[in-house]
């Protein structure tokens, strides 16, 4: 192996460039030449690729983002798109690809491998839904950043006896959800998984009301089938209802802007160089991730085919812990 590209692809995760760092240095130190693409799969269409020197990664362990950049590419889901990705990465006699990113970025690499070429790939998206690492870049930091506002959001709820639904990411994952209400400590969890009666909830909201709760808040995956502005507007008359007049605030994208904590920085470094590591032993069509807190791959077709399973002791905990 003389020559392999790395890129970042999907929703951009804290910890990236820590990954793209571990990706550069650690291909180097394997002899190799690491060249850097930008903005994903569009990027690589289009033949933006640079060769990363050791100087290059430097000072970017502690930012957020990608320094790559990132995009969303519907083009590299049709043959055409990707032969033409293929076209670049040979004419520049590039022998592996390392894709940084989330499901449907390790949906694309599995779609490169499948026409012959060697992927790996590295478990990297806030919403924790990849199957084949127990979590995933970004994770911990997009936690942090809801339990920040969580917390905030409990004083002023406090204040005036207000409920919150808090809107926090995912898609169609209710992990950030889940772990956001466990630790940040709410009422209520809403998530794509299960589903949810409203009627359940006004009866749980009605009951903190009447046991003298101060606040209540509910935490609510944006994938489930009631949102916050959904179930806000189920609850019209909230008042009268639940005892506590109601607001909604939608983290949204603020979960993806911190800077990586040190959780994060460990895992992407761990991670990006375990697919360098890998590729040096000539494996590839594999995820790197973590599971069982070892540094593990696993092939990119079970990746793409199976799901990762809600832990439901921990909803049912989440749910005695709320009382
Ligand atoms: P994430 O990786 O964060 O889940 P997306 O789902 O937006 O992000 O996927 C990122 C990119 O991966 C897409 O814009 C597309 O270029 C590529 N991709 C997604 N699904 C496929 C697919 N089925 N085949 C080929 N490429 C895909």
């Amino acid at each position: 192996m003389r020559r392999v590209a790395v890129l970042t692809s999907g929703g951009d995760a804290p910890g990236m460039n820590a990954a793209i760092r571990a990706v550069v240095r650690t291909g180097i130190d394997q002899g190799w030449e690491v060249l850097g693409t930008q903005r994903g799969y569009a990027g690589l269409i289009a033949g933006e690729m640079v060769p990363l020197h050791l100087r290059d990664v430097g000072g970017i362990i502690q930012l957020g983002g990608t320094v790559l950049g990132s995009a969303r590419c519907p083009e590299f889901r049709t043959v055409a798109g990707r032969q033409k990705a293929l076209g670049e990465l040979q004419r520049r006699n590039i022998e592996a690809l390392i894709v940084i990113g989330g499901n449907g970025s390790q949906t694309g690499a599995y779609a490169l491998s499948e026409m012959g070429f060697p992927v790996v790939g590295v478990a990297s998206t806030i919403d924790n839904d990849l199957y084949g690492s127990d979590i995933t870049i970004g994770v911990d930091t997009a936690l942090n950043v809801a339990l920040e506002a969580i917390d905030r959001l409990k004083v002023t709820a406090s204040s005036h006896h207000r409920a919150f639904l808090v809107e926090v990411m995912g898609r169609e994952c209710g992990y950030l959800a889940l772990m956001s209400a466990l630790a940040g400590g709410a009422e209520a969890v809403i998530i794509p998984e299960i589903e949810t009666d409203p009627e359940a909830v006004a009866a749980e909201l009605r009951a903190s009301y009447e046991r003298g709760k101060p606040h209540a808040l509910v935490v609510v995956a944006e994938g489930a089938r009631y949102n916050a502005e959904g179930l806000a507007g189920y609850f019209e008359q909230h008042r009268e209802r639940l005892g506590f007049e109601l607001r909604v605030t939608i983290l949204g994208h603020v979960q993806r802007g911190g800077a990586p904590g040190a959780f994060d920085r460990l895992l992407a470094t761990r991670l990006g160089a375990g697919a360098v590591d890998r590729l040096a032993t000539g494996e590839h069509g594999v995820l790197i991730g973590l599971l069982k807190g070892e540094v593990s791959a696993t092939p990119l077709d079970e990746v793409v085919a199976k799901r990762k399973p809600l832990d439901r002791e921990l909803l049912d905990l989440a749910q005695v812990l709320a009382k």
